[in-house]
C-alpha cells in the first residue's frame, strides 16, 4: 500500500467515524421528559411525559384549522391535522430533542423543554 493510499484510507475512516457520531449524538434519547407545546412562541401546554396519562388534546385555531396532541405510553405526537402537507402527522412521536415535531402551516411546534 502506498503512503497516498494510506492516508485517503484514513481520511475516509476518520469522516466515517465523524459523522457516525454526529448521528448518534442527534438520535439520542432525550435526557429530559418535559415536553412542551408551543405556538407562536407561547407555551400552551407542558407534559412532563414520564408521569401524563394517556390524553388526546384538540387545539383549534382561528383560521378554522386544527391539531390533535396525543399522549400516549409516555410518547406524544400530532396525531391528525388538516393542514395541507401532514409533515406534523408524518414526523411520528417526538424522539430527540434537537428535531421538534413541527407544523409549519399551523406554527405549533412540540418540543422536549429545558428544565
Ligand atoms: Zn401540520
Amino acid at each position: 500500500m502506498t503512503k497516498g493510499v494510506k492516508i485517503i484510507l484514513i481520511c475516509v475512516i476518520v469522516v466515517f467515524a465523524v459523522s457516525a457520531a454526529i448521528s448518534l449524538y442527534m438520535l439520542r434519547p432525550a435526557d429530559s421528559k418535559m415536553v412542551s407545546v408551543i405556538r407562536d412562541n407561547e407555551v400552551l401546554y407542558s407534559f412532563d411525559l414520564s408521569t401524563a396519562e394517556n390524553q388526546t388534546i384538540r387545539i383549534d385555531y382561528e383560521d378554522g384549522g386544527y391539531n390533535i396532541v396525543e399522549i400516549e405510553n409516555g410518547e406524544i405526537r400530532i396525531s391528525e391535522a388538516d393542514c395541507p402537507d401532514k409533515t406534523c402527522v408524518k414526523t411520528g412521536t417526538l424522539k430527540s430533542e434537537e428535531i421538534p415535531v413541527v407544523c409549519l402551516p399551523h406554527h405549533l411546534i412540540l418540543r422536549f423543554s429545558d428544565k
